[in-house]
């Protein structure tokens, strides 16, 4: 359920008329709204209640300051995965024992930083990483506490370049080798275990993966406790899909469910980290129609419509094959012809389109389309190839709405940049 309903004929976010929007801000944007991200907090939430948990929005997912602090004031913290993300969140307020800090990748610097702040765990993801924190940690006089990435080699059913806990995937240490690393870890001054975690893919459609995985984590916690190693935190990642195109991804109520049933009698707090259930529907790509044209080749004419907004503003398409629900801002007629035609972009690439092979409505240049589902992994993917400044970022909650980013000008395109007086 979001907030994105045809009134009167027009596309609106909550209480807004979109077109109002596009005419004050100029287009493309990217539309939130903020019923619709607290519905899905609570929501989500609510699943859990009465159990200890911690909820950490993947950063990664929509990382503006006003979505993180959105969730910082429902009680949510945050799972991050550079010092990047660090910085947002605690800039937008939320709490530093609620941040959860995952990667392969983590440098000496990033690891320093979020034990300055004092971060509730670390998931270290290999052995070398263990070696480097306890490191860091020791230079700075601090704990770190952490848990183990473990990875279950669990088929999430998604899509290759979003799943993770496959033992092909880069992510996590093997269930197999993860004893002993726990009993090293166990040994060394600056550490404190405090967890174990997995996370195992994104935009996962079926429950028995997440419970598969969570097994796995559970068997691996009662070796621990044989072993001596008693864990605090169980931190089974984010995954959870949203419906792009007609998917049926279990409902976070029925995933708590199961979860719970799974969990029934460990004695851990429970840690989620979810991404793009949270926003992902909570989110629009508005861009205006610029062109469109036929191009005759063979026997086939091919139809596109050229709009303002490109690949390098919603990555999804190009990069995954993805599949966005576009809506025209103005609701077509019922009978309205219809045409099969590719949406796509002004980048110098073949593969910058938002959907191909489409039945869309007829439009016209200037008229408003809304890339629906866009608010996960949307801007925060975005770049500025082709040298297009990044599009603002608007919210709207009932009647109002607010720029919560401006659009890039060129100035900020060369920020930085020099032009050099070496030969
Ligand atoms: C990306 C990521 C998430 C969020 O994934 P979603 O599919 O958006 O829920 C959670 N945890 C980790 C470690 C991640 O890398």
């Amino acid at each position: 359920m979001n907030h994105f309903t045809y009134r009167n004929g027009e596309l609106c976010c909550e209480d807004v008329r979109i077109q109002e929007i596009a005419a004050q801000v100029g287009t493309p944007f990217y539309l939130y709204s903020s019923a619709t991200l607290k519905r899905h907090f609570t929501a989500f939430e609510s699943g859990f209640e009465g159990m200890a948990h911690q909820t950490c929005f993947a950063v990664k997912a929509c990382s503006n300051l006003t979505i993180l602090n959105t969730f910082a004031k429902l009680g949510g913290g945050a799972d991050i995965v550079s010092g990047g993300e660090l910085f947002r969140a605690l800039k937008a307020g939320i709490d530093p024992k609620k941040v959860i800090y995952s990667g392969v990748g983590k440098t000496r610097k990033e690891l320093r930083e979020a034990l300055a702040a004092d971060i509730l765990m670390f998931n270290v993801e290999s052995p070398q990483e263990l070696d480097r924190l306890n490191e860091v940690a020791a230079e700075m006089n601090s704990i770190a506490r952490i848990a183990f990435r473990i990875n279950p080699d669990v088929d999430p059913k998604t899509h290759a370049y979003i799943s993770t806990g496959l033992a092909k995937n880069k992510f996590g240490i093997p269930v197999t080798e993860a004893l002993q690393e726990y009993l090293r870890a166990k040994a060394m001054p600056n550490i404190e275990i405090v967890g174990v975690s997995c996370h195992i893919g994104s935009q996962l459609t079926q429950i028995e993966p997440f419970i598969e995985a969570l097994r796995k984590v559970k068997g691996f916690i009662a070796k621990l406790e044989q072993a001596g190693i008693k864990i605090k935190y169980l931190d089974m990642g984010g995954g959870i899909g949203i419906p792009y195109d007609g998917e049926q991804p279990p409902h976070p109520i029925d995933y708590a469910t199961a979860v719970r049933a799974e969990l029934a009698g460990l004695d851990c707090t429970l840690i989620l980290e979810p991404g793009r259930v949270l926003v992902g529907n909570a989110g629009v790509l508005v861009t205006e129609v610029q062109y469109t044209k036929a191009n005759r080749g063979g026997d086939k004419e091919k139809h596109f419509i050229i709009v303002d907004a490109a690949m390098n503003d919603l990555a999804r398409p190009s990069l995954y094959g993805a599949y966005h629900e576009i809506l025209p801002v103005q609701e077509p007629a019922q009978d309205g012809a219809e045409q099969e035609a590719d949406v796509v972009g002004p980048i110098c690439e073949t593969g910058d389109f938002l959907a191909k092979d489409r039945l869309m409505p007829s439009v016209r240049p200037g008229e408003l389309l809304a890339v629906m589902s866009s608010g996960a992994y949307g801007f925060s993917m975005s770049s500025t190839y082709n040298s297009r400044p990044k599009v603002a970022e608007v919210l709207v909650s009932g009647e109002r709405f607010q720029v919560i980013r401006q659009r890039e000008n060129y100035d900020d395109l060369v920020r930085g940049e020099i032009i050099s007086d070496l030969e």
